[in-house]
């Protein structure tokens, strides 16, 4: 009688790379970094001090690294974007100069002219409609129970898909930004609005960052919305984890007021987090995991939001590396985006059949509590939908259609797929302006959610 024995086989050698994080003083090889030492490096100060904002500061960095017709082409680029630039020496020395057009990070803070793609016809620079859920200036009160606080308008880095483009950041060439709340005094006006609203219970405290706001006013902010005897529930949302780590090791009083929130939302029995945005393995270092261990020891939970980026994290491989090593440093992944319709980052998004089959892989390669949710903030305020969740997605045309019961009952909300992603059938038809309509009719008729009480971009 045989013993029928399933042994599964060990797993490959390359399935440990998310281990492997980038040690020693790896920012040395950039010419403008090559007598910066390790205690330099690390000061947040310094690092502020010499983020790249223009074409000639990137040059300076980096001089002869990237090939020539890259600079020229970024110079041309920087002059395009709706965003302003902005980019850590951290960020800049992580960046492959030697293939800079493919590189993840290059990709997210640098644009270059010969890539951009013409926007989608439905696009429109608010696509989340953010004003119109503001009944305050900063604050977006959309859903029921939560609400979103934007206590400021600058980032330690400017990515160039943001959400926010509208109002983060300086001017720029292309868009005049809107005034988010500022001062204290807009603050205060924020807080009378939460504290009347007796429903919400989850505040996320965004901006901006979270990064730029000074010791104290992490401290007073905290403490304001911890008064509030509803609220319950409160994250400090920053990139700076992802693109400025040493912040973390080296502002110690940062860390200590966003610690002493945490330890007196504890003792109130409220829930106070960081929520941080990696959207690449590459952002991922020694100096990463020591900072995430810094919050880790002292009970900091941080949960991660990405957004999906073509070129950066659009394959089943580089997704699920970047999800296995952030449960590597503790860093819970929460989200993945699909990527927002923003102005004059077209390339940079991708398709909803796209999102829909990373999240298959993804799912079951590791504990399903690391297992992120892949939604859609669908355009017009319908708030996150779960990718998978569409009522009909017409593949061929790239229109997928969305409900949002809780949120605007009855109608429909739209995502564009990107065009250049379609094939060339479809292509033309978008070309057209009246087919553009009967195609769009037609994918919310399919979905049967409601006669065409349709909210588009
Ligand atoms: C994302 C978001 C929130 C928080 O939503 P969660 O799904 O709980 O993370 C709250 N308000 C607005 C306007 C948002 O966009
Ligand atoms: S850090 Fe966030 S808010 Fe700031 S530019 Fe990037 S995506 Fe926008």
């Amino acid at each position: 009688m045989s013993e029928i024995v399933h042994i599964k086989p060990p797993a490959e050698a390359e399935s440990f790379e998310y281990k492997d994080l980038r040690q020693g003083e790896f920012w040395r090889h950039v010419p403008a970094y090559r007598e910066v030492g390790e205690a330099t490096f690390l000061d947040h100060l310094w690092q502020q001090k010499h983020a790249v904002k223009t074409p000639e500061e990137l040059l300076g960095t980096i001089e002869s690294l990237a090939p020539p017709e890259f600079i020229a082409d970024a110079k041309a680029g920087f002059r395009l974007a709706p965003m302003a630039v902005r980019v850590s020496p951290y960020a800049i020395s992580l960046i492959d100069w030697n293939a800079p057009y493919d590189d993840p990070i290059r990709r997210q803070f640098i644009p270059v002219a010969s890539t951009l793609l013409p926007d989608h016809p439905r696009l429109t620079l608010d696509s989340l409609h953010e004003q119109d859920d503001s009944p305050v200036p900063g604050l977006v009160h959309r859903y029921v129970d939560k609400a979103l606080f934007l206590p400021l308008n600058t980032c330690p880095v400017y990515c160039r898909f943001c959400t926010r483009s509208y109002a983060i950041g300086p001017d720029t060439e292309n868009v005049d930004k809107v005034a988010l709340a500022k001062t204290p005094k807009q603050w205060e006006d924020a807080f009378a609005y939460i504290a009347q609203r007796p429903e919400l219970e989850d505040i996320v405290i965004s901006g901006g960052d979270t990064y730029q706001l000074a010791p104290k006013n992490i401290e007073f902010i905290g403490n304001a919305l911890l008064d509030i005897p509803h609220v319950r529930r409160m994250r400090f949302a920053t990139k700076g984890p992802a693109i400025m780590p040493m912040k973390i090791v080296t502002h110690v009083e940062w860390l200590d007021a966003l610690a002493s929130i945490v330890d007196r939302g504890r003792k109130l029995g409220k829930d106070v987090v960081l929520h941080t945005h990696f959207n690449s393995a590459q952002e991922i270092t020694w100096i990463t995991e020591r900072a995430m261990r810094m919050l880790f020891e002292r009970g900091i939970f941080v949960r991660n939001q990405s957004v999906l980026i073509r070129g950066v994290n659009d394959t089943p491989e580089r997704m699920r590396m970047l999800v296995k090593r952030l449960g590597h440093i503790n860093v819970h992944p929460y989200y993945v985006y699909m990527h927002d319709m923003v102005k004059g980052v077209e390339e940079l998004r991708t398709t909803i059949g796209t999102a829909t089959e990373i999240e298959k892989f993804v799912r079951g390669s590791t504990a399903g509590f690391n297992s992120p949710t892949f939604v859609c903030d669908a355009p017009g305020g319908g708030g996150k939908r779960d990718v998978h969740s569409y009522e009909y997605y017409d593949r061929e045309n790239g229109i997928a259609v969305y409900a949002a019961p809780s949120v605007k009952p009855g109608k429909a909300f739209l995502y564009f797929d990107p065009i250049d992603r379609l094939s060339a059938d479809a292509q033309a038809r978008w070309v057209v302006p009246e087919l553009q309509e009967q195609m769009i009719h037609e994918a919310v008729r399919k979905a049967g959610i409601g006669d065409e009480q349709l909210v588009l971009a």
